[in-house]
């Protein structure tokens, strides 16, 4: 054994419905060929699980990421009726994934820009999206008027942002972009522009801070997208910007995601189990191979995370070799083996 070498680190492996065991299979090919710093311990989730054990997300799935605290998982399918709540839903709440890390950079033509390169963090588990909401009845119409609270803490926005610049500064980025509607919703996100402001005193000269109103936001990612690093919003203002921002970069099905939290951190690719193709061979693994870059740099492994993206980058730009989804011909096993020779 060489001297160097790590012992590994044990990591959950979700591999999903539909397309998920065949992107998870190419992801987990590919981290071998890479030299794969993870000791996977395969649980099931979604519709695999309802088949064993009647739960989507089981027991044993949630005793495993709460000793490994680490997780790769494939898109997973939410049952329809049956009462089940969803399944990211109670991955957040089970494990205070309060951080959700939404990277998009530009790789193939096809996108509207190109050489973009921004991190979007969005806070997880407040905002709007408690859905404290109710109705109120008036004479014959039990839903005339419908009322929603939402709720941020100074605490739970100086986690999310200081999470943001912690970010920043270990991942060389040089600004963060506090992004807010204050002017309007003064209460609400006026707290998280305030300890925006706070939080930022501590990282003077060393990373920057700026604020951006979110609708002028949403202009300026389409008229001067370069000019953004980071940036750090609350739950639905990010649930939105982060899919403009995909969509800048040619769409969810190369976006990776993150829910981070103290006591887990659960990697996956923002699409869904493409029930539609599963099981031809022609899924796209991509967006899941960014997320175990993402993974990888989670584990303070940031030399192995830029290897896998500069294989990613050659075989998109150099090999051309792309799934058919990113009008290529290639198959979900042909993609891999490119990214494995140019690893
Ligand atoms: P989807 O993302 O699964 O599919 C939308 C379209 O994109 C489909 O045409 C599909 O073929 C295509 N697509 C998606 N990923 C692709 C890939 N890697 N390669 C090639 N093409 C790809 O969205 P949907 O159809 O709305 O949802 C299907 C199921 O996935 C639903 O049950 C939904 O609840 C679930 N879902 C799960 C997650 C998750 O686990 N994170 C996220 C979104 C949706």
């Amino acid at each position: 054994m060489p001297a160097q070498s790590k012992p590994k680190r044990p990591a959950t492996l979700i591999p999903g419905d539909g397309i998920g065991p065949e992107i998870v299979k190419s992801a987990v090919d590919i981290l071998e060929a890479l030299g794969s710093p993870f000791e996977w311990d395969i649980q099931q989730g979604g519709l695999a699980a309802i088949e064993e054990s009647r739960d989507p997300l089981p027991q044993a799935t949630l005793d495993s990421i709460r000793r490994t605290r680490l997780a790769l998982k494939g898109p997973l399918t939410t049952p329809v009726g049956g009462g089940f709540r969803s399944i990211n839903v109670r991955l957040r709440e089970e494990f205070g994934l309060y951080a959700n890390l939404r990277p998009v950079r530009s790789m193939v033509p096809g996108g509207r820009f190109d050489e973009i390169d921004i991190v979007l963090v969005r806070e997880n588990l407040g905002g709007l999206y408690v859905a404290f909401e109710h109705y109120i009845p008036i004479g014959e119409d039990p839903h005339a008027v419908a009322i929603s609270t939402g709720v941020n803490t100074r605490e739970g926005s100086r986690k999310i942002i200081e999470f943001a610049f912690d970010y920043a500064l270990k991942n060389g980025r040089k600004k963060v972009t506090v992004v807010h509607k204050a002017n309007v919703l003064k209460a609400l996100t006026g707290i998280f522009l305030e300890v925006g402001h706070e939080v930022a005193k501590k990282y003077e000269g060393r990373v920057k801070m700026d604020d951006r109103i979110v609708d002028a936001t949403a202009m300026q990612l389409v008229m001067n997208p370069w000019q953004f690093d980071v940036i750090v919003t609350t739950n639905l203002f990010g649930d939105i910007l982060s899919d403009q921002l995909a969509g800048l970069v040619g769409g969810l099905g190369m976006a990776p995601g993150a829910n981070i939290g103290p006591d887990a951190a659960i990697f996956e690719a923002v699409h869904g189990s493409a029930p539609d193709i599963a099981g031809k061979g022609i899924a796209n693994p991509l967006a899941l191979l960014l997320a175990v870059g993402l993974m990888l740099e989670h584990i303070d492994q940031p030399d192995l995370a830029n290897r896998l993206r500069a294989a990613i980058d050659q075989v998109l730009r150099k090999d051309g070799v792309r799934t058919p989804d990113l009008g290529g011909k290639a198959s979900t096993g042909d993609f891999t083996q490119s990214i494995i020779r140019r690893l």
